[in-house]
Formats: C-alpha cells, sequence, structure tokens
C-alpha cells in the first residue's frame, strides 16, 4: 500500500488526472468507399486497406 510522504493537494491532483480522460474513437474515411472506418484498419465496407484490395467483397 502507498504511503502518502505528503498530501497532494486538489490541483495537482486534478493536474495528474487531466490525462486520464477516455478519448472519442477516432475514426476517418475510407479512401475507396468513403465509409468511416478507424486508421489503420481495413474497410469493413469494401476490404481494402492502403489502396489494396485485402478482403473479398461482400457481394463477390
Ligand atoms: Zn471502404
Amino acid at each position: 500500500m502507498a504511503v502518502p510522504k505528503r498530501k497532494i493537494s486538489r490541483a495537482h491532483r486534478g493536474n495528474r488526472r487531466s490525462h486520464l480522460s477516455l478519448q472519442r474513437t477516432q475514426l476517418v474515411r475510407c479512401t475507396n468507399c468513403g465509409a468511416m472506418i478507424r486508421p489503420h484498419t481495413i474497410c469493413k465496407a469494401c476490404g481494402h486497406y492502403r489502396g489494396r484490395q485485402i478482403l473479398r467483397a461482400a457481394n463477390d
């Protein structure tokens, strides 16, 4: 268990916790079909990644 050497002030504690908030998931547009996808992932709608077809198209 951590034993406090000195009391952390509310401001000091708040400054530390200023980086702890949850971030909204970042989304970018697929360059092939324009769907909103997470960066650095294959597009689920068309199966493209970095301009290349990776997955087979859904209507194949
Ligand atoms: Zn796409």
